[in-house]
């Protein structure tokens, strides 16, 4: 029993750890992206590593400044374009095209809009 609650604990530490580590890689991305958009890339790389090692998702307003198509960070204004189209927000990635969509109305605001597909 001891031996399981050991575990537990590592992994709580583990999970709060790759948390932050996510959340400080995503900060130094931002600030190399301009310079240095390779150690951006590969910072983006090393936390998406770490989310998927620890079963971390990465927050959502993080995750919005990774390009599904060639994993590359994607900075509004640098290296991305964002656009709005109808409810949603556009976010193309200029190095691949690649096109990342998220709906910027939230749903519990428009109780009389369509339900979501
Ligand atoms: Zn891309």
């Amino acid at each position: 029993m001891k031996r399981r609650k050991q575990a537990a604990a590592r992994k709580a530490f583990n999970v709060d750890m790759a948390g932050q580590r996510i959340e400080r890689l995503f900060g130094l991305a931002e600030r190399a992206c301009r310079d240095r958009p390779d150690l951006a890339d590969r910072y983006v790389d090393i936390a998406r590593r770490i989310s998927m090692r620890h079963r971390v998702s990465i927050p959502g307003g993080l995750k919005r400044h990774v390009c599904k198509e060639c994993g590359g960070y994607m900075a509004p204004g640098v290296n991305a374009r964002v656009r709005i189209d109808g409810r949603n927000v556009l976010i193309t990635c200029l190095r691949c095209g690649g096109i990342k969509r998220y709906p910027y109305k939230s749903e519990s605001r428009e109780p009389t809009g369509q339900p979501a597909p």
